[in-house]
C-alpha cells in the first residue's frame, strides 16, 4: 500500500534475453528449476513468498516473466551474465509494439540505460542494426556496459552524446532506419513508489534538465490532469513538503507549464523522427500517466505539416502486436484532433496505456506511428 493509499501489485519481471539464452532454458536453469507457473498474478501475492512461483501473459509478452519480489535473482548467473533483464513488463512494450523483423535496422532515438536498446537487438539478432542515440555521455557509457553485457555489441552502435534531433542528411542512421523506438525523457509519472510528486523538483534521471531543449510552453491550462486512476483529491497548497499524489498536479499551474514543456520536447523528437526519409513504423512511449505526454502528443503530432505531408498515422489496434492488451488511450483526449468520430476512436484504440494499478510494473503509454505508404513500398 503506497503513501496514497493505493494498493499496487509490483511484481519483478524478467525479460529473458534471447541473445544469450531461452525461457526455456531459464526456467529449467538451477535459478528457476523449482519454480512452477501461477495461474494468475494475484497468485504471487497470496503465495507464501518462500514458496516459488512464475507468472507469465504469453500472448501479450513473449520471453517475459514475473516471480515474486522477495526472491534473489541478482545474484544469479542468469543475471550476472546477461542472460535476463531486470525490466518491468510496461517498459518491454515498445519493442513489442514496434516488432521489427530479424535483419530491420532500428533507430533507439532516447536510449540509456538501454533496456529497450538491447530487447530490440534481441528482436533483430545478429543480422540486424541498432543505433542507440544518447545525448548524455555519463549515461551513454551505462549504455555501453549493459550493451556489452547482453551480448549486443555485434548489433548495437551507440552513438554517444549525440542529440537526436540533430540525426540529419548525411548520416548513416538517416537513410538506413525503417524502424524507430523513441522514449523520450518524462515526468515518470507512472513509475511505482515514486513519493515526491513534485515533479518540479524531481532530479530523477529519465527527467532532463530544467530548460534544455524545450520549446516556450503555450501554458495550456487543463481542467483534468488525465490520470485514469486514482482519486485523491488533495489541494496543492501547503503541500509541496509533504508527500502527494501525482493528482495534486492538476491543480498547479508551475507543475502544467513543467508538464507541458515537457511534452513539447517529447513532441519536436516525434516530430524529427517522422522526418527520417525510410522510416515506416516509429513507438513512442513514456512512463507518464499524464494526458500531456501522452494522448497530448499524438495528437499534436498527427496535426503536424510533417504528418500530413509523410502520411503519418496511428497504426490501427487490429494490425498490432498488442490488440489483445485491454487498456487503450483516453477518447476524450482526442477530442480536437481534426477527424471524425470514427477516426478519433481508431487512434485512441490503437494507443495502448498500462496503469499503475496493473501489475505490468508501472504506469506507461505506448502508441505506433505508421506510414502506409513507405510501409508497402519498402521491407526492411
Ligand atoms: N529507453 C531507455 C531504456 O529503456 O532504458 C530509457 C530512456 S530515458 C526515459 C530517456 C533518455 O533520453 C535519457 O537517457 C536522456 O538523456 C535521453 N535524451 C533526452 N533527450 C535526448 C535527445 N535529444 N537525444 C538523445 N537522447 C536524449
Amino acid at each position: 500500500v503506497t503513501s496514497t493509499g493505493l494498493t499496487t501489485f509490483n511484481p519483478r519481471w524478467i525479460r529473458v534475453n534471447t541473445l544469450k539464452s531461452s525461457l526455456d532454458e531459464v526456467l529449467r536453469s538451477p535459478t528457476f528449476r523449482e519454480f512452477d507457473e501461477a495461474s494468475g498474478m494475484t497468485d504471487l501475492f497470496f503465495f507464501n513468498t518462500v514458496q516459488k512461483h512464475y507468472h507469465r501473459r504469453a500472448r501479450l509478452l513473449p520471453d517475459i516473466f514475473a516471480i515474486h519480489p522477495s526472491h534473489d535473482v541478482v545474484s544469479s548467473e542468469l543475471y550476472k551474465t546477461g542472460a535476463i533483464i531486470l525490466q518491468s513488463a510496461a517498459s518491454c512494450l515498445p519493442a513489442i509494439m514496434l516488432n521489427p523483423p530479424v535483419g530491420a535496422t532500428v533507430v533507439d532515438g532516447c536510449a540509456a540505460p538501454g533496456n529497450k536498446t538491447t530487447h530490440l537487438a534481441a528482436l533483430v539478432g545478429s543480422t540486424g542494426r541498432v543505433f542507440a542515440v544518447e545525448r548524455d555521455r555519463r549515461r551513454a557509457e551505462v549504455l555501453e556496459k549493459m550493451t556489452a553485457k547482453a551480448g549486443a555489441e555485434g548489433i548495437v552502435r551507440v552513438l554517444k552524446a549525440t542529440d537526436f534531433t540533430t540525426i540529419g542528411e548525411g548520416h548513416e542512421a538517416w537513410e538506413a532506419a525503417r524502424y524507430l523506438l523513441l522514449d523520450p525523457s518524462c515526468s515518470g509519472s507512472g513509475i511505482l513508489q515514486r513519493i515526491d510528486w513534485d515533479i518540479s523538483k524531481l532530479s530523477l534521471p529519465c527527467v532532463p534538465e530544467r530548460g534544455s531543449r524545450s520549446t516556450s510552453s503555450s501554458s495550456r491550462k487543463r481542467k483534468r490532469g488525465g490520470l485514469d486512476e486514482g482519486n485523491n483529491a488533495a489541494s496543492s497548497s501547503g503541500q509541496q513538503q509533504q508527500p502527494v499524489d501525482a493528482e495534486v498536479l492538476e491543480h498547479d499551474a508551475t507543475k502544467e507549464g513543467r508538464l507541458q514543456s515537457l511534452a513539447d520536447f517529447q513532441l519536436a523528437i516525434v516530430l524529427h523522427a517522422f522526418s527520417f526519409p525510410n522510416a515506416t513504423r516509429i513507438t513512442y512511449s513514456t512512463c507518464s500517466i499524464h494526458a500531456e505526454e501522452n494522448e497530448g502528443v499524438v495528437v499534436r503530432a498527427l496535426s503536424s505539416e510533417i504528418a500530413r505531408a509523410r502520411g503519418w498515422t496511428v497504426q490501427s489496434r487490429e494490425e498490432n502486436p498488442l490488440a489483445d492488451w485491454y487498456r487503450r488511450g483516453m477518447l476524450q483526449e482526442f477530442s480536437s484532433l481534426d477527424a471524425d468520430d470514427e477516426e478519433r476512436a481508431r487512434v485512441a484504440e490503437g494507443c495502448v496505456r498500462v496503469n499503475r494499478t496493473d501489475s505490468l510494473g508501472g504506469g506507461f503509454f505506448v502508441v505506433c506511428f505508421v506510414r502506409k505508404a513507405a510501409s508497402e513500398e519498402l521491407r526492411l
